[in-house]
C-alpha cells in the first residue's frame, strides 16, 4: 500500500489510508481532512507512521521506491504553487512536519523555510519584493535546521542573535534589517561550519531527505520517550512526516500567524480564543518569545490589553477564520485546536485537532454540546476523562481567605496549588520524590523540563502566553500553571525570584491561582469544590447509563458524609481496625491485645463494645438507605502493639500488669511474615470474642437506627482472608449465634448478609465451595495482587518502577488491575461463586475499585458494584458508565 499521501491542491482522497491517524499521522489525517472539506490549506505531502517504523527498526537508507514516492509528491506540490523545489529565480519553500497518531505538543520537531540557500533567498527577494523577509526567512531556516537536523545547539545562534542586537542598540528582533539578517546569516553559517567541520548544507534535496529523517529520528528522542512514558503511549506506533508549501506570516504587517481553539479550553466557554502575532512565524507564537496578541475584541477589552485584537486588525482574515472556526466544530463535532497564517491578508490553514482541555472545559462543552445538539450524551459522557474529574473534586482556593498577592499572570491552567518554590525541573523532581510539595518557576519552560511539570505541583513562568509550551503542557497534566508572569525575575545565580518588589528564595511558600493567574506569597487556605451544575448533569447521565452501582470504602463519618456527596451508593467496605486507633480506646485496644488470656480479653472488649456500636451508630445513621458492608478485624494483632517504653509504663499503670510482662506478650506478637500471619480470619477463628464483640457492635447499632428512624438496615458483614469454606462457616455460625441474641435482647429482628473478601488465589479457586455459606464476595483486589504475584505491596517501590520502566507490567498493578493474570482468578471465582448461588452479589474494594481500566473489566466480568475511596466515586461513576456504552 501507500507510503506517501498527498494534500490540498485538488488532491484526491479516495484512500482512506489518507485521513487515517493511524498511517498518516493526527497532523496528516488533519490536513487531509480539512483540505477534503475545502478549507484553505497549503498543499503538501505526508509520509506514513508506517515508514517511520519500518525506518527505525532497519535504519540506513531510505529505498528507491520511497524516494521516487517523495520526488512525485513534490511534483505535486510544485504544479499547485506553481514554484520549483531549489529554483534560483522562485524557489519553493517547505516545512517538515512531525505529526503521531495522537499530538505530543512540542515533543517532536519541525523545520520551516526548508529549500533556502545562497542563491534561492536572493530569487525569494526578487519575488517577494522583500529582502528583509527573504534573509529573515534564511537566518530562521538555518537555525531550526541546524538545531534540529545537525545538532548544533541552539544558543549559539542566540547568543549571536544577541550581540548583533545589543551592538546596533536595538530591543526588538522587529528592529533588524535586511542587511543586518544578512549579516546574521554569515554568521550562522560560520557557526555551522566551525561546530561541524562542514558547511550548512546548500543542495536543497540533502536538506530535504535530512530533515525527514530528523523527524523520523526524533521519534526516538529522550524528550518524546518521556513523554510517551508519562502518557501511555506506545513505541512502537512511529511518527509521520508531512512536508507542506510554506505559507509566510512574516511578509509585513498585513501577514500574522496564530493559534486559536474554537471553545475556550479553560473555562469551556463558548467564545474563541486564541493569539495571534503580526509579522511572525508560527513558532514565534508558541516558544512565547514575543507576547501575543488577543484574537478577539472582547478578549482583549476583558484583559485591558492595548495591542489591536486580530478582529480589529484584520476584519477580513478574522471573519474568514470564524467561518472556518464554525465548519470545523460542525465537522468534528468537538471542539478544535487550530494553527493558522495569514500571508498578504489571506488565510491558510495549517492544523487541526480535537483540543486538549481542562476538566472543567470538557465538562462544560460536553454537556454545551448535547444541548447544541452536535453530540449525545453517551458521546458526552465519553469526552470526558474520568481521572481528569480529579481536578474538579479537589479544592480551590477560599475567596474570602486573605491573599499576599505578589502579582499576576495569564491563568493558563485552572486549579489551586501551594508549594515551595523550586526553579529547575530536577529539583522539582527531587524535591517531590522526598513528598514535598513544589511549585516550578522557570523563565519559560521546554520539553526538557516535562519531568519536573510532572512531579511539581504548579507550575509559574515569567514568559509566554496561554498557548505556551508550559500552558499547554499543564493543562494537559491537569496542574494549575500561571504563565506570561512578566514582573517575575528570576535570578539562578542566588536562586532567588524577584516579584512584586519583594525577593523569595528556592525554598519559600508561593501559592498559585490557575483561574485568576495570582501569584501568592504563603499558603492561602482552600474551600470545597462545587458538585451542582454541569458536573450533576454528566454525572446523572452517567447514572442513568451505567449498570455497575458504585460504593465507598470509608469508615470515619466524615468520609462517609463525602462519599454520599459523591454519590456513593453505599459502602462497599469498612475497615473496622481504623476505628482502633483512636486515642481514647488504644488502651483498651491494647489490653485486649496483651491480655494473657480470654477473660482478660473479654474484660477489655467490654470497654471497646460501647466505643464501636457508637462507630457503627454514626455509619448506618449516614448512610440510611444505602447498604453497607462491614469487614471484622483484619490487620495482624501486633500493628496495634506499644513501641516506646513510655507507651508500656503508661499501659501498665493503666491497666495493672506489669511492663515485663506486657513486654514479653508483646515480643509473643512478633511474626516473620505478619502479612502472611496471624490475620484476617485466622483472628475470629482464634479469638473469636473479638468478632464476636463487632458482631453484637453491628447488631446492636443496627437495630437503634432501624427502631430510630422505622427504616431497613441491612448490615453486610464480611469475613477477611478466608482461604478455605470451613473458616467460612465457623465465623458465620459465630455471627449468626451473636444476631440471635441481640435479637432476643431487643425483641426485634433484622436481615442481615455473611460474605467474605475474596483475597487468596485459593479463596479465588474454591468460590463454588465458599459460596456455600458466603452471600456475597468482594474482590479484595489489593490482597490478591500480592497473593498472586507474591509481591509484597510495602517493598515493590523499590523495583516496580524499574519493571514497569522495562514493560515487564504495563502499569503498575497495585494502581490498574493486572487484568491478564489475577483478572483471571476474579473471573474464574465469580463463575464459580455464581454457579453455586446465582443471585451471589459481587464487587471489588481494593484500590482498583476507583481505576477506570479496572472499572471496565469488572463490567465486563459482571460484577455488580464497586467500590472506590471517595474522592474516586465520581470517577468511577462516570467511568462505569464509559464501560457500559
Ligand atoms: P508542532 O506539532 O510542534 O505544533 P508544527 O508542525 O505544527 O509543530 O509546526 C510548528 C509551527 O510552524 C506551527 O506554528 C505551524 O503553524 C508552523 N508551520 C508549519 N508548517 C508551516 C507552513 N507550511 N507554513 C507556515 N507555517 C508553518
Ligand atoms: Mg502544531
Ligand atoms: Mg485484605
Amino acid at each position: 500500500s501507500r507510503q506517501v499521501y498527498t494534500f490540498g491542491g485538488g488532491a484526491k482522497h479516495d484512500d482512506p489510508r489518507a485521513r487515517d491517524k493511524i498511517i498518516t499521522g493526527g497532523k496528516g489525517a488533519n490536513l487531509a481532512e480539512m483540505a477534503g472539506i475545502g478549507l484553505p490549506v497549503p498543499p503538501g505531502f505526508t509520509i506514513t507512521t508506517e515508514q517511520c517504523v519500518q525506518y527505525l527498526a532497519e535504519g540506513g537508507d531510505f529505498s528507491d521506491e520511497l524516494r521516487a514516492d517523495v520526488a512525485e509528491a513534490l511534483t505535486h506540490i510544485e504544479k499547485t504553487v506553481g514554484k520549483s523545489f531549489g529554483d534560483a529565480a522562485d524557489p519553493l519553500l517547505v516545512s517538515v512536519r512531525s505529526g503521531a497518531r495522537v499530538s505530543m505538543p512540542g515533543m517532536m520537531d519541525t523545520v520551516l523555510n526548508l529549500g533556502l540557500n545562497d542563491e534561492t533567498v536572493e530569487g525569494l527577494a526578487r519575488t517577494s519584493g522583500d529582502d528583509r523577509f527573504a534573509w529573515d526567512s534564511y537566518r530562521r531556516f538555518i537555525q531550526m535546521y541546524s538545531d534540529v537536523v545537525l545538532g548544533v545547539e541552539h544558543h549559539l545562534f542566540e547568543e549571536a542573535l544577541e550581540i548583533a542586537k545589543e551592538d546596533s542598540g536595538y530591543l526588538n528582533d522587529v528592529e533588524m534589517t535586511a542587511d543586518d539578517w544578512r549579516k546574521i546569516v554569515k554568521q550562522y553559517k560560520d557557526i555551522v561550519a566551525s561546530e561541524l567541520d562542514h558547511p550548512f548544507p546548500q543542495d536543497v534535496n540533502e536538506q530535504l531527505w535530512g530533515a525527514i529523517r530528523a523527524v523520523f529520528d526524533s521519534w526516538d528522542s529522550e524528550r518524546a520517550k518521556v513523554y510517551r512514558r508519562l502518557n501511555d503511549i506506545p513505541g512502537g506506533w512511529g511518527t509521520a512526516v508531512n512536508v507542506q508549501a510554506m505559507v509566510f506570516g512574516n511578509m509585513g504587517d498585513t501577514s500574522a500567524t496564530g493559534v486559536a481553539f474554537t471553545r475556550d479550553p479553560a473555562t469551556g466557554e463558548k467564545a474563541y480564543y486564541g493569539e495571534y502575532l503580526v509579522n511572525a512565524q508560527g513558532e514565534d507564537v508558541v516558544a512565547g518569545i514575543r507576547t501575543p496578541q488577543y484574537l478577539t475584541k472582547a478578549a482583549r477589552e476583558k484583559a485591558g490589553a492595548k495591542p489591536l485584537s486580530m478582529e480589529e486588525a484584520m476584519p477580513k482574515a478574522y471573519a474568514e477564520l470564524a467561518a472556518v472556526f464554525e465548519l470545523l466544530e460542525k465537522h468534528y463535532r468537538d471542539m478544535q485546536d487550530i494553527e493558522f497564517t495569514v500571508q498578504q491578508g489571506k488565510l491558510w490553514m495549517l492544523q487541526t485537532r480535537s483540543g486538549k482541555r481542562t476538566a472543567k472545559a470538557a465538562l462544560k462543552m460536553a454537556v454545551d454540546m448535547v444541548g447544541e445538539g452536535l453530540i449525545d450524551e453517551a458521546t458526552a459522557i465519553k469526552r470526558v476523562d474520568p481521572m481528569a474529574l480529579d481536578q474538579l473534586l479537589h479544592p480551590t482556593l477560599d475567596p474570602k481567605a486573605p491573599r499576599d498577592i505578589l502579582g499576576r499572570g495569564l491563568p493558563a491552567s485552572p486549579g489551586a496549588a501551594s508549594g515551595q518554590i523550586v526553579l529547575d525541573a530536577d529539583t522539582a523532581e527531587k524535591r517531590a520524590e522526598m513528598g514535598e510539595a513544589v511549585i516550578l518557576v522557570r523563565v519559560e519552560t521546554s520539553p526538557e523540563d516535562i519531568h519536573g511539570m510532572h512531579a511539581a505541583k504548579g507550575i509559574l513562568t515569567a514568559r509566554g502566553g496561554m498557548t505556551s509550551h508550559a500552558a499547554v503542557v499543564a493543562r494537559g497534566m491537569g496542574r494549575p500553571c500561571v504563565s506570561g508572569a512578566s514582573g517575575l525575575s528570576i535570578d539562578m545565580k542566588t536562586r532567588t525570584l524577584k516579584m512584586g518588589g519583594r525577593e523569595l528564595k528556592e525554598g519559600d511558600i508561593l501559592t498559585l491561582d490557575g483561574a485568576s493567574g495570582d501569584i501568592m506569597a504563603g499558603e492561602v487556605p482552600t474551600i470545597e469544590p462545587e458538585l451542582a451544575g454541569d458536573f450533576a448533569t454528566l454525572m446523572e447521565w452517567a447514572d442513568k447509563h451505567r449498570r455497575m452501582k458504585v460504593r465507598t470504602n470509608a469508615e470515619t463519618p466524615a468520609d462517609c458524609k463525602m462519599a454520599r456527596q459523591f454519590g456513593a451508593e453505599g459502602i462497599g467496605l469498612c475497615r473496622t481496625e481504623h476505628m482502633f486507633f483512636d486515642a481514647s480506646r488504644i488502651s483498651a485496644v491494647r489490653q485486649m491485645i496483651l491480655a494473657e488470656d480470654e477473660a482478660g480479653r473479654r474484660g477489655a472488649l467490654e470497654k471497646l463494645l460501647p466505643e464501636q456500636r457508637a462507630d457503627f451508630h454514626e455509619i448506618f445513621d449516614i448512610m440510611r438507605g444505602l447498604p453497607v458492608t462491614i469487614r471484622l478485624l483484619d490487620p495482624p494483632l501486633h500493628e496495634f502493639v506499644p513501641h516506646e517504653d513510655a507507651e508500656f509504663a503508661e499501659l501498665s499503670d493503666e491497666i495493672g500488669i506489669g511492663v515485663d510482662t506486657l513486654k514479653r506478650r508483646a515480643s509473643e506478637l512478633h511474626e516473620f511474615n505478619p502479612m502472611l500471619g496471624h490475620r484476617g480470619c485466622r483472628l475470629g477463628v482464634t479469638f473469636p470474642e473479638i468478632y464476636e464483640m463487632q458482631a453484637r457492635a453491628i447488631f446492636e447499632a443496627a437495630c437503634d437506627v432501624a427502631a430510630e428512624h422505622g427504616e431497613a438496615i441491612v448490615p453486610e458483614i464480611m469475613i477477611p482472608l478466608v482461604a478455605t469454606a470451613k473458616e467460612l462457616e465457623i465465623l458465620k455460625a459465630l455471627v449468626a449465634k451473636v444476631a440471635t441474641q441481640v435479637f432476643e435482647e431487643k425483641g426485634a429482628t433484622l436481615e442481615y448478609m455473611v460474605g467474605t473478601m475474596i483475597e487468596l488465589p485459593r479463596a479465588a479457586l474454591m468460590a463454588g465451595e465458599i459460596a456455600e455459606a458466603g452471600e456475597f464476595f468482594s474482590f479484595g483486589t489489593n490482597d490478591l495482587t500480592q497473593t498472586t504475584l507474591g509481591l509484597s505491596r510495602d517493598d515493590a517501590g523499590k523495583f516496580l518502577p524499574t519493571y514497569v520502566q522495562k514493560g515487564i507490567f504495563a502499569r503498575d498493578p497495585f494502581v490498574s488491575l493486572d487484568i491478564e493474570g489475577v483478572g483471571q482468578l476474579v473471573e474464574l471465582a465469580a463463575e464459580r461463586g455464581r454457579k453455586t448461588r446465582p443471585d451471589i452479589k459481587l464487587g471489588i474494594c481494593g484500590e482498583h475499585g476507583g481505576d477506570p481500566a479496572s472499572i471496565a473489566f469488572c463490567e465486563k466480568t459482571g460484577l455488580d458494584y464497586v467500590s472506590a475511596s471517595p474522592y474516586r466515586v465520581p470517577i468511577a461513576r462516570l467511568a462505569a458508565a464509559q464501560a457500559a456504552l
